[in-house]
């Protein structure tokens, strides 16, 4: 018996059942595939609140994660570091509403800007490898007696048996094992390039050309992307990938030393309204708590919301 299940493996159950087990509770993930069958594998993943709303819950989730990260990162865990970022800017563009929970935001004075940019913005911020990371969140789930089980579930309450509390954090199948239309994909495409020496991330997120940024890992560059609503088709696409690499290198010239390692594409889950985190109203046999829909931003709030799952769950 266990005092919590948690029903998805990606960056948001994982960190739901690590914060549950920190508080005491015995817990099982559950998930059906292997990790690297998540969105989560697949994520850029740079802290940045891509697309949200200026909200305090959310600038409060995205504050405890930065300082979680920031934790992390200076512990070692695997795959975290702390990225230097220059944000380009094509048009006049007052300081996101998120800049107070990023201690070195700063904006280049506009002397300093060269065509076709109009402002910059400076910043370091968490940026995650998934894959080591992801593996590290599961060792530490089962090392601390965590069990996870390989399961698919037709419906929520199939689980309900299993713990007196149950965490759906199932991100795009929310839609259907919530019942919850407002989700939806939101298909994203990447590049994977060998680094040819790159530390500082850089984003072009207003380019005509499309949707274009730049971030190095320890073992490799993540260049974007796409997003697109509505669009679920992960079949790779080389005309998009090209178009992909052309605007980063036009971004970031050095580029054009590196070489293509692959290509991928994975599906956020959006959510009209944003994330539902809260407890499901309808009475059952458990309390139900839901943690989805955190569209192109799941790294970035994952630990926040960990925490507010955990405070539910208490
Ligand atoms: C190209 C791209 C770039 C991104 N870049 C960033 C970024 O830079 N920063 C950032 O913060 N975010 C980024 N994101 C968004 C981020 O990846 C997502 O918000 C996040 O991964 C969502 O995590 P999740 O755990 O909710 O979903 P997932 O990782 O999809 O996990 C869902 C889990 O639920 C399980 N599940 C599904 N159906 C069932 C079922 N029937 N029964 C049991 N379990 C089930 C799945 O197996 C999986 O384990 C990016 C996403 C993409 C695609």
């Amino acid at each position: 018996m266990f005092d919590v299940v948690v029903v998805g493996a990606g960056v948001i159950g994982l960190s739901c059942a690590m914060r549950l087990q920190q508080s005491g509770a015995r817990v099982a993930v559950v998930s059906p595939d292997g990790l690297e069958q998540t969105t989560s594998w697949v994520a850029a993943a740079v802290w940045y609140p891509t697309h949200t709303d200026a909200d305090p819950q959310v600038l409060g989730w995205a504050g405890r994660t930065f300082d979680e990260f920031a934790r992390q990162a200076a512990q070692g865990v695997p795959g975290v570091t702390m990225r230097a970022t220059r944000m380009l800017l094509r048009r006049s563009t007052a300081p996101p509403w998120w800049t107070s929970v990023v201690p070195d935001f700063r904006c280049v004075p506009a002397a300093e800007i060269a065509a076709p940019y109009t402002g910059e913005w400076r910043f370091t911020v968490p940026a995650v490898a998934m894959g080591p990371y992801l593996t590290w969140q599961l060792q530490q789930i089962t090392d601390a007696g965590g069990v996870l089980l390989t399961r698919r579930l037709d419906r929520l309450a199939d689980v309900a048996d299993l713990a007196p509390v149950t965490v759906n954090a199932t991100g795009l199948a929310a839609r259907r094992l919530a019942a919850d239309d407002a989700v939806h994909p939101i298909r994203g495409r990447l590049m994977i390039m060998t680094n040819p020496g790159l530390s500082v991330s850089v984003r072009d997120e207003d380019n005509p050309a499309g949707l274009s940024y730049v971030h190095p890992r320890e073992r490799d560059v993540v260049l974007g992307g796409t997003f697109e609503p509505g669009e679920s088709d992960l079949t790779p696409d080389p005309d998009e990938g090209r178009a992909i690499l052309a605007r980063c290198t036009a971004l970031v010239p050095e580029l054009a030393a590196a070489q293509v390692i692959t290509q991928l594409a994975g599906l956020r889950p959006g959510r009209e309204g944003g994330v539902r985190l809260g407890l499901d109203p309808a009475t059952g046999t458990g309390r139900l708590i839901h943690n989805y829909g955190h569209g192109g931003a799941g790294m970035t709030l994952s630990w926040g919301c960990a925490d507010d799952v955990a405070a539910l769950a208490a």
